[in-house]
């Protein structure tokens, strides 16, 4: 009989191992509704990769079944109309992806778990001391990087399915809040994908300069699985030049963070390190202007902003306004993360929750009291204010480095702007802001 292939997070049709194999399959996505809650840029980003995928079944002579509802509730549905009694799907590691393969497998059916949503399946590599997860990076890279990986896959040529199965429809696209933010789907992505191998050898050194925007943005991709993980880290891998080496390091950090999220599944409500989870505020005034950019610190308010208008930021932005958040305004990480979640087009439970956790030091870090002076870090990584200019609009007209200390101007210049004054610190030292 036919098997069912229930994509997930892995929507595409190359080195996707959930159509490798023989007979009949029935391609299907299941919305479930709580994807309601996430902004409609991301929504819109998942409708058009669904469509994207669909039509690549449909050239194949199969077809993207789609179903709206409980996931599992619909899936163990269509296996009993086509009476299938395997289900293929992608290994995968949260703890709404391990509830969801264990209520499958209650129904009696056959579950197959396949590879796809990272490199190196979480386990594959373990620590040489015992224990089921890496909890330090650079050991993890070692092994990840020397580990044998499978093969990538072509694109199957054709998928044959049982005839007579309603498709369904896919909803109308929601509208996106986000102009800015980049398009769906496994055809924009492997665009995009082969413009980046161009320039991967000049990745590296410039990628920590936010005014320069010089790495891939393909991160939304990976987390949606139009693009294989494999094949980027493959082709990262088969190039020796120092700029695909260090991205092949950055694309490990993605696997390293499933690894510890499959050993830690509740890494984005519960601190991994209990003892540096305490004495959060909760000041929703403050957490309000943090979310809207108006923290009136200029590369924190640049960061937020291009949050909302691209549904995407800069890593050290990220980094920037997330201690800040944490370490300057001492508020719990959890609402930061969830804000992050919602509007990043990345954004998913392993990366967000395991960056959060160490930015928040409640991590497995080796330096939890790590600060984080966000002046020197503007002045380091946006050297000349371009940044913050291109996302504060209020700024625009303050030249060079000034453009971070906005408090420093004469009294005047920052009278004329349209812009408040930083927020009151609660945890940090904050000697930066008195400079
Ligand atoms: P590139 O610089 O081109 O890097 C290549 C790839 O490596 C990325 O696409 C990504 O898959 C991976 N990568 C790079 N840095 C990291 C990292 N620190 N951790 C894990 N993977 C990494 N990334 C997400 O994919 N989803 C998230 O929800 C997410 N939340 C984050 C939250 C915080 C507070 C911080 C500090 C970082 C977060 N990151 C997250 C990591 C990183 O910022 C993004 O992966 C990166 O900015 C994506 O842009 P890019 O594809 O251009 O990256």
């Amino acid at each position: 009989s036919a098997r069912i292939a229930l994509f997930t997070r892995d929507l595409r049709i190359h080195d996707n191992p959930l159509l490798s194999g023989a007979g009949e399959v029935v391609p299907l996505f299941v919305l479930d509704p709580r994807l309601r809650d996430l902004s409609a840029n991301r929504q819109r980003f998942l409708h058009q990769s669904l469509a994207d995928l669909r039509t690549s079944l449909r050239q194949r002579g199969a077809d993207l079944v789609i179903r709206e509802g409980d996931p599992v509730a619909e899936t163990v549905k269509l296996a009993r109309e086509v009476d299938a009694s395997t289900i293929t799907m992608a290994g995968d590691v949260t703890g709404y992806a391990q509830r969801r393969e264990r209520r499958l497998r209650d129904e009696r059916l056959q579950v197959e778990i396949v590879p796809g949503v990272t490199v190196l399946p979480p386990g594959a590599v373990r620590p040489g001391g015992g224990g089921n997860s890496y909890r330090v990076f650079t050991p993890y890279f070692k092994s990840w990087e020397k580990a044998a990986w499978r093969k990538v896959t072509a694109a199957p040529d054709t998928i044959t399915m049982p005839a007579g199965i309603a498709p369904g429809i896919l909803p109308k696209t929601p509208d996106g809040e986000s102009p800015d933010a980049i398009a769906g789907g496994e055809t924009e992505a492997r665009l995009r994908l082969r413009d980046w191998l161009k320039s991967l050898p000049q990745y590296g050194d410039e990628h920590d300069d936010m005014a320069a925007d010089n790495t891939s943005r393909l991160s939304a991709y990976l987390r949606f699985g139009c693009l294989s993980p494999l094949e980027l880290a493959m082709a990262a891998k088969s190039d020796d030049s120092p700029g695909a080496q260090a991205y092949l390091r950055q694309l490990c950090w993605r696997d390293f963070y499933y690894q510890v999220t499959a050993a830690f599944p509740r890494i984005s409500t519960q601190a991994m390190r209990p003892a540096a989870d305490q004495n959060w505020r909760y000041d929703d005034d403050a957490l309000q202007h943090w979310k809207d950019g108006l923290t009136g610190v200029p590369i924190v308010d640049a960061g937020m902003r291009q949050l909302r208008a691209e549904g995407w930021m800069h890593n050290r932005a990220r980094l920037i306004t997330a201690a800040f958040l944490t370490k300057h305004l001492g508020i719990d990480w959890r609402p930061g993360l969830q804000w992050f979640f919602r509007w990043l087009l990345d954004g998913d439970v392993p990366n967000n929750s395991g960056n959060w956790q160490w930015t928040a030091g409640t991590g497995n870090d080796t330096r939890p009291y790590r600060r984080f002076n966000p002046i020197r870090q503007a002045q380091r990584f946006d050297a000349e204010g371009v940044y913050v200019r291109r996302y504060v609009p209020e700024l625009k007209n303050v030249a060079g480095v000034a453009v971070h200390q906005p408090w420093r101007l004469p009294e005047p210049v920052r009278r004329g702007l349209d812009y408040p004054g930083p927020l009151e610190s609660h945890r940090d030292e904050a000697v930066w802001l008195r400079g």
